[in-house]
This record gives C-alpha cells, structure tokens and sequence, in this order.
C-alpha cells in the first residue's frame, strides 16, 4: 500500500468519523491520526498527536475543514501514553478541551517518568545490564521531550463508555494500551495496538516484573475474536480485516520467539548478543546496521521475548553476573514450571 508523499488532511470515513493527519516531521512514521467522533453534546478526538506547532496547525485546520473549531471538542481521550498521542494535550486543556481519558497504568507511567527525571538512564542502565552500551548522538532522543506533562480528568478502565465509544483495555505495547469501540459504526480504534503494515513495538525496558510480551499477545487474541466491521490504527490507514492483521502479528510473535529459542540454543546468553543473532526490520538488517537508538529498541524487544520464555519457564535468567545471562531450562525440567 502506497502512501501519497502530500498527505491528505483530513477523510471523512462516514458514521460521523473524521480522520486528521497529524504530522511527525523528521520520523519515518509521518503522521499520527487524530480521530474525531460526532457525538451528542459536541466532539470526541481521539489521540492528539505530539507537542508541535505543526500538528496543532493541522489539527486546526482538521477541525476547521470540516466546520468545527478547537472549543467543539468536549473530549480527549488517549489510546496510551506515548508522546506521538498524547504530547499535545496539555495545550489543548490549556485551550479549554474540558476532558481528558486515558488508563491509569499509563498515567502511572507518566507520573513515575516525572517523579524519576532521570528515567531515560535507568532504562539505559538496564540496557547496558543486558550487554548493550551505546551513545545516543545528541539530539536524537529530543522528539521523546515533546510533551507536556497534564493529569487526565477521568480515568478509563475496561469496558467504561466514554461518548459513543467502549474502552478496552489492551495491555503490552504500553501497560495500560486502550482500544477503543464504537458502539455506533462497529469500528474498532486500536491505537498502537495493531497496526499494519508496521509491527507494533513491545520492549522491556525497565525491570519491574512485568511480561509485555505476555499481555502483548492475550490482548491481540482478546482483540482479534471482536466482532468489528474496519480498523482505524493510529498510524498508516483504515483497513479492514482485523482478525486477518491479528492472526499475521501473531505469527510474526511466535516466528520471533523461535528465533530467538535458536539463538539461545547456539550459545548466545546476553541479551544484546540474542538481538544481535536476529534480523531487524522489514528488510532484514543486521543488528550492526541499525542506529544507536534502533539498538535499543531491538535489544528492549528481544528481552521482552526473553522474559516472555521465562514466564512460561522456557528460559531461566542469571541476574548474579554482568552482563545478565540467559539460558534455555533444560527441557526435562520445565513440566515441571509452572508459568508465572
Ligand atoms: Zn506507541
Ligand atoms: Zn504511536
């Protein structure tokens, strides 16, 4: 699927639905889109896109396109706290958009980012724990600051209505991911969730004991059996077969999860060495041909996959020696494991 370099900014996807795009200049991914839903009592925006006088232009002039203005917008709601979605809405309460929705664990995530100021490093710290130490030129993280921190007026659990739309909950490309469904058009809003032709990114970048990956594919299972009549993602375009996306990222999950078995058993034990066995992208680049920041990402999925195994007490993890070592349990072993 091609996507025209001019982008268009604003459809009109019919049931009252208007897709804005909101640009990430200087990122591969090019746009986020801003959803906006007709609702009694005004409009419902979901996603925001990050904090940038370009995409509160465009946003703007999405609005304005389609004969509505920034003060019709009675709700924000946040698929999840990444700052491509969210980034922009302090400005935008600042603005008078009365509400904000958004899950409680990620606005935990947000409050710890902001108690901990010095949460980049300790992801880097983990990082470097599992082998892998690089420098990030400067400047290449200054896109992840584009954000204003700004509490949210409502907190949307699994299964609360918000306007038209039912929030599910769909933990693991951030801990408290929402989908959302519209309870008028059938549609299916999954943010960051699923997407395509792009795979969604699951990383474990602190050590909290947590299993994304885990979360990762029951929520996938979760929203592949919906009954849905089209997908809107958060980037790329509508599409409409959901349970056909699901069922490839699936497989792509469980294609992952043999390699990286095979990496452990020819003898790679650090998690940046497993990455390093692996192919990256869609093109099949080896790990020494991405970015520093690439690196990160693909050693932080690659110990996802790896605390995943061990959940299901496939591998075990050595934490008394630096860098971390992982292994294969051996397999008479593991009937014996349940899964945590
Ligand atoms: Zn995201
Ligand atoms: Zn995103």
């Amino acid at each position: 699927m091609s996507i025209p370099s001019t982008l268009p900014p604003t459809t009109a996807l019919g049931d009252g639905i208007v897709q804005i795009r909101l640009p990430m200049s200087g990122n591969p991914m090019r746009y986020i889109n801003g959803y906006l839903l007709e609702d009694e009592g005004g409009l419902t925006l979901i996603d925001c896109g990050w904090k940038a006088d370009d995409v509160r232009t465009a946003l703007e002039d999405g609005l304005a396109a389609n004969g509505f203005a920034l003060r019709d917008v009675r709700r924000l709601v946040v698929t999840h706290f990444h700052f491509d979605h969210y980034g922009l809405a302090g400005e935008l309460l600042a603005a008078g958009v009365p509400e904000l929705g958004m899950h409680p664990m990620d606005w935990r995530v947000l409050q710890m980012r902001a108690a901990a100021p010095d949460d980049d490093r300790l992801a880097d710290a983990w990082l470097e724990r599992n082998g892998l130490t690089v420098e990030i030129p400067p400047g290449e993280d200054e896109q992840y600051d584009r954000y204003d921190l700004v509490a949210p007026t409502r907190l949307l659990e699994d299964g609360d209505r918000v306007g038209r739309l039912r929030a599910l909950w769909t933990p693991g490309h951030s801990p408290g991911h929402l989908c959302f469904v519209d309870t008028v058009s059938g549609r299916t809003f999954t943010g960051d969730h699923v997407l395509d032709p792009v795979t969604p990114h699951v990383g474990l970048w602190h050590d909290r004991g947590r299993d994304p990956l885990g979360d990762y594919v029951a929520s996938l299972r979760a929203v592949g059996a919906l009954e849905t009549t089209g997908v809107l993602p958060a980037h790329g375009e509508a599409f409409p077969d959901l349970a056909r996306r699901v069922a490839e990222l699936l497989a792509h999950e469980a294609a992952r999860e043999a390699q990286v078995i095979e990496a452990l058993a020819t003898g790679h034990t650090t998690g940046a060495e497993v990455a390093g066995a692996l192919r990256w992208r869609r093109r099949g680049d080896r790990f020494d041909q991405l970015t520093a920041g690439h690196q990160q990402f693909a050693v932080a999925e690659t110990l996802a996959h790896l605390e995943h195994l061990r959940s299901q007490g496939i591998a075990v993890r050595n934490d008394r020696v630096t860098p971390i070592r992982w292994e294969l349990r051996p397999e008479s072993d593991r009937a014996h494991i349940l899964p945590a």
